[in-house]
């Protein structure tokens, strides 16, 4: 699903120049629920943008699900990610006027889908998340883990292959920060592939294989098999 070779991505301040990231190298296939931790500043943010395709490297190579993502130009970027990736954010980013089930459906309403198909599977994908009877109501009328469902399902409503999720408990509790993960962990099970970038060690556990990152470079674990998969 994901391959990338020597990804380094250098910002310029000035004269000042730092390596964000340096040589990082990965793999996630298919089906795979992959964790990518580190602490503050080892790169997180910076390598969720360049898979996200919303930003590009300095150097390296990035397949997404069979596409040369550094040899596309820009607008067919914009439309690789669109299609292939799913983004959940640690902020949900719903629109607060909307309601849950409005909310759910804007990627297939941008994409120009007939409403009654995107209503019927955003009301689907609403109560797969728990919140069939939740479709009329707003972000300020639902709990934080509440909002976040919203959020999930709006980023399986095209059915991406690849599920991005920034810090997904970041803004929650830990009782739902807990129930989103054992979510993700049945979307894993029906065979959706998640990468989950957290800087939390306990919520980086639950998936099947963790990735470590550390100024900028992948480090491999301390035993287990993501190690050896890593190195
Ligand atoms: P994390 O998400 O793990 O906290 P980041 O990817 O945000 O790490 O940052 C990695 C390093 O790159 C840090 O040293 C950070 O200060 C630096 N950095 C991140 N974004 C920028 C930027 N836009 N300009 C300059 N330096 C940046
Ligand atoms: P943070 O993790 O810093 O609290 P978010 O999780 O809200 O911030 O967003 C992470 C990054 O993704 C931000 O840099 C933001 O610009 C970008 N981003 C946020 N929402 C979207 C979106 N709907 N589509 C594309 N990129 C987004």
């Amino acid at each position: 699903m994901i391959v990338m070779r020597d990804i380094v991505k250098i910002y310029k301040n000035g004269l000042l120049e730092l390596k964000a990231l340096d040589q990082v190298s990965l793999t996630v296939s298919k089906g795979e629920f992959v964790a990518i931790t580190g602490t503050s500043g080892s790169g997180k943010s910076t390598l969720m943008h360049i898979m996200g395709c919303l930003d590009r490297p300095n150097a390296g190579e990035y397949f997404l699900d069979g596409e040369d993502v550094l040899a596309c130009p820009e607008q067919k970027l914009a439309a690789v990610r669109n299609c292939k990736i799913g983004f959940v954010f640690q902020k949900f980013n719903l629109l607060p006027k909307l309601d849950a089930q409005t909310n759910v459906e804007i990627p297939l309403i941008y994409r120009g889908e007939d409403r009654s198909v995107s209503r019927e599977r955003a009301a689907r994908l609403l109560e797969m998340v728990g919140l069939g009877d939740r479709l009329r109501h707003r972000p300020n009328e639902l709990s934080g883990g509440q909002q976040q469902r919203v959020a999930i399902a709006r980023a399986l409503i095209g059915d991406p292959p690849l599920i991005l999720a920034d810090e997904p408990t970041g803004n929650l509790d830990s009782r739902s920060g807990a129930e989103i993960m054992e979510l993700f962990k049945q979307l894993n099970n029906q065979g959706r592939t998640l990468v989950l970038i957290t800087h939390d060690q306990d919520i980086a556990r639950q998936a099947n294989r963790i990735i470590y990152l550390q100024d900028g470079r992948v480090i491999p674990a301390s035993g287990g098999t993501a190690a050896k998969r890593e190195v």
